[in-house]
């Protein structure tokens, strides 16, 4: 989410007649977006910050954006009270009149709640692939997690704006869009037409000239038949979910406020692979959460083996300050952390290189989303799962949908090489060049 609000503020920055610089010492602007999810993604920003406030001292105008900035309003101040601009995820289409009218001399600042807190999407030419955010906040308080307070309540944008901004860049050549919400199942409970997230994914899937959909993130409670149905009955809806499991242990399920059972979540997960059962499934798991014991990390293992998730974001508990789980005692020492998290990573690593090998020889529809960034000459596109596959081409298969023989996999990437038949039948060129 934060990425792709940076995306959009960039570009709207950009239409507002600033440019963007590399070298941060010829800045007139540094705006820093930060993430509170976790302790370390706020220690970083803040100390981004405080290792630039000399910057000040030649007119520069600083500023912290984001959750981090919601979270903590003027209070942040106490810590960087150099900073000129404190404005929170809501107010973000707001920073081009903020930066018209900072002088420096007082400290502008926009926290908490906003009527339309959406950034408009403004493409740029070659842009095949587009994050589109369709709700803002959560209403969900599971008691780890930031999130509510610092991005606020749940707030679906309106599906005029959402379909309207995507036939828009279709038009402009944006080939597959990624749907963003804390909750995308969510989507339109604080509405009251009844239309929900799988009604939206349809009307979007109808969209000429769109060829791939997904979104992020679904949570366990909320991903019922409707969704699974419209996933498997739509040909560009990417065959991939991406569903936080966190924990084995129902106990730690219920502490942690996610009001789903193991249970609930594995007949999710079975229902999807029943109606799709080429589907990848993702997932996020935390250790060391308070109370959580040997045992219940054990449960959480075997969830892992049983599941054989195609990859897993593990994640240390770390205490974030006015969440429930705050109030509760950090009983894991770091050294447990550690150690739990690596036992999962190491069978996930293992699961992840089975499923991955297990494409090898076979030929997958990849769509060609750009230009590998270590590697001009390759392309990086996704298959129908959302795995990524790298393979040689020239450029002008950008956009295009085309079949890929994957030959190996590297660092969680399917590669390949291209079918030559299927280009000369598209009517591309096909360049292969030998790298030195
Ligand atoms: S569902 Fe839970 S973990 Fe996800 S954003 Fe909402 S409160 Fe946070």
């Amino acid at each position: 989410m934060n990425f792709a609000e940076s995306e959009r503020l960039q570009k709207l920055l950009i239409k507002s007649g600033w440019e963007n610089t590399d070298d941060i010492n010829k800045a007139d602007v540094v705006i820093a977006i930060g993430c509170s999810i976790r302790q370390k993604a706020e220690n970083r920003v803040l100390s981004f910050l405080k290792s630039n406030k000399h910057l000040k001292k030649n007119g520069v105008v600083l500023g912290l954006l984001g959750c981090t900035a919601n979270l903590y309003g003027e209070k942040i101040l106490k810590q960087l009270p150099f900073l000129d601009i404190v404005c929170g995820p809501n107010h973000l289409a707001s920073i081009p009149d903020i930066l018209t009218g900072c002088t420096g001399k007082e400290i502008i600042i926009r926290t908490g709640e906003n009527n339309n807190p959406f950034v408009q999407y403004i493409p740029s030419k070659n842009d095949v692939t587009m994050d589109v955010p369709i709700t803002k906040g959560c209403n969900n308080f599971c008691s780890y997690c930031v999130v509510p307070l610092a991005r606020g309540k749940l707030k679906s944008r309106k599906r005029e704006d959402i379909l309207r901004e995507v036939k828009c860049a279709v038009e402009k050549g944006i080939k597959s869009v990624t749907l963003l919400g804390q909750n995308v199942n969510e989507y339109g409970k604080d509405l009251t037409d009844g239309y929900d997230f799988a009604d939206l994914v349809r009307e979007i899937a109808e969209i000429d000239g769109l060829l791939r959909i997904g979104f992020l993130t679904s949570h366990p409670e909320d991903t019922g038949e409707k969704i699974l149905q419209t996933m498997a009955e739509c040909p560009k809806v990417f065959k991939h979910l991406h569903i936080p499991l966190q924990s084995g242990s129902n106990k730690i399920l219920k502490a942690m406020n996610r009001k789903y059972t193991v249970e609930k979540f594995l007949k999710v997960v079975e229902m999807a692979r029943n109606m799709m059962p080429e589907i990848s499934i993702t997932s996020d798991i935390m250790v060391g959460f308070p109370g959580e014991t040997e045992q219940d990390f054990r449960k959480t293992c075997e969830i892992v083996e049983k599941t054989r998730f195609n990859e897993l974001f593990i994640f240390k508990y770390s205490p974030r300050p006015m969440t429930k789980a705050y109030g509760m005692k950090d009983d894991t020492p770091k050294e447990e952390k550690e150690r739990r998290h690596k036992i999962i990573l190491d069978m996930q690593r293992k699961i992840s290189n089975e499923i991955l090998s297990s494409f090898t020889g076979k030929t997958c529809q990849v769509l060609a989303e750009k230009i590998s960034v270590k590697n001009p000459l390759q392309i990086i596109g996704k298959n129908i799962q959302g795995i990524p596959v790298a393979f040689q081409c020239n450029k002008n298969i950008l956009g295009k949908i085309v079949k890929v023989k994957i030959i190996n996999h590297r660092e969680g990437i399917l590669c390949g090489s291209i079918c030559e038949e299927d280009l000369l039948l598209q009517g591309l060129q096909y360049q292969e060049k030998t790298q030195k």
